[in-house]
């Protein structure tokens, strides 16, 4: 038994902090036991918030295209196997029509960076879905844009944004992206999006490549310090035709071990169980929502074009429709003994205007 690896957690229970040489000792002395014990405290302090209701997202993938080269990525810039799309503004608002009518009440559009979607057209998409469904949360996954777009996205009637920091190390960060991308660019980013008034996701891969324990120490230092809304960490899992093609992928484990810490450092965080998860075992979300995860986020995007968005390889429900993936991801919640809620999933906090330390 690992004294010191229960003490640091018994810490992270109790403080919701921890120095970086802590998070580090946590990440690189992951034991068995030690799992389990993470899980259960994360399980408890998530259902003391949020009981066993699980939120889901509807997860609309409206363009492929993306100016960047983000070099884990299977649909960047060079990858010129991709079959290129963009949804039309009719065909986004029907996925919305649909997904209303199954139960969503938060739609997450999200796209690679595309110059076409400028903020007028933007701007009328998210306005119009505002209208026709006030009672649910808009999320945008749009990448980085600069703060005067995030503000008229945001007076539209958008609410949420997603944008993982990937790695909160500056150098890991210049490894895994091409030198026109910049760490203190999506840093402002995400800043900006703060101050704007935007719930905010952040989030990293686990297992990305030249990723060592100290990296992950520090992504979980910046979680403790920003403080996020949503928190989106899914498995690594390489794609065919990127430099990262032959790179081992994350594991189960060390992702649903790093959900549970997750949990305990912030506890009202709202943390998806992700489709990576379930890429890469045939109970990954299962196993995310037992380890603290509370929400899940099936794609409402058309049939035709979902097998084009694959971010990775052999990504799950690519074939299925809307409706078939929400029955079967009741199903699967039930099972284990937890239930899928039409609610739009805000966080339960307190919205002081103060979020402590960060350091962005
Ligand atoms: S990760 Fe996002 S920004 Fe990077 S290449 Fe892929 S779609 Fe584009």
């Amino acid at each position: 038994m690992d004294e010191k690896l229960f003490s640091i957690i018994d810490s992270l229970e109790d403080t919701h902090r921890l120095p970086l040489q802590d998070y580090e000792y946590l990440v690189s002395h992951r034991s068995d036991e030690g799992a389990m014990l993470l899980a259960r405290k994360a399980s408890a302090i998530r259902d003391s918030i949020y009981g066993r209701d699980v939120f889901v997202r509807g997860l609309i993938e409206f363009s492929n295209i993306c100016k960047n080269d983000c070099l884990y990525c299977g649909i960047r810039k060079s990858n010129s196997t991709v079959d290129r799309y963009r949804l039309t503004e009719p065909q986004i608002l029907a996925c919305c029509k649909q997904g209303y009518d199954l139960g969503f009440r938060t739609f997450v559009l999200q796209g690679g960076e595309d110059g076409w979607f400028t903020d007028e057209r933007l701007v009328s998409i998210i306005s119009k879905i505002r209208a026709a469904y006030p009672d649910c949360a808009i999320t945008l996954s749009l990448g980085e844009r600069d703060r005067d777009s995030y503000q008229r996205l945001f007076d539209a009637g958008a609410n949420r944004y997603l944008l993982r920091h990937e790695t909160a190390d500056k150098a890991h960060y210049e490894r895994l992206h091409p030198a026109a991308m910049s760490f203190d660019h999506r840093m402002q980013c995400l800043q900006d999006l703060r101050d704007i008034g935007y719930d905010v996701g952040i989030g990293m891969m686990v297992g990305s490549p030249y990723q060592t324990p100290h990296e992950l120490a520090e992504d979980l230092k910046f979680i403790e310090e920003f403080q996020p809304e949503m928190c989106g960490i899914g498995p690594f899992i390489p794609a065919h035709d990127t430099p990262f093609a032959d790179f081992p992928a994350g594991t189960l484990e060390e992702t649903c071990y790093l959900l549970s810490i997750i949990r305990l450092i912030v506890p009202d965080v709202l943390l998806p169980a992700t489709t990576a998860l379930g890429t890469i075992s045939p109970l990954g979300r299962e196993r995310g929502i037992q380890c603290g995860a509370n929400v899940i986020m099936p794609n409402l995007s058309p049939v035709m074009v979902r097998k084009k968005y694959m971010l990775y390889d052999n990504k799950i429900c690519t074939g299925e429709e809307s409706a078939q993936c929400r029955t079967c991801l009741d199903l699967r919640m039930d099972k284990i003994g937890y239930t899928i809620v039409s609610d739009r999933g805000d966080i339960r906090r307190e919205k002081s205007g103060s979020h402590g330390g960060t350091h962005v």
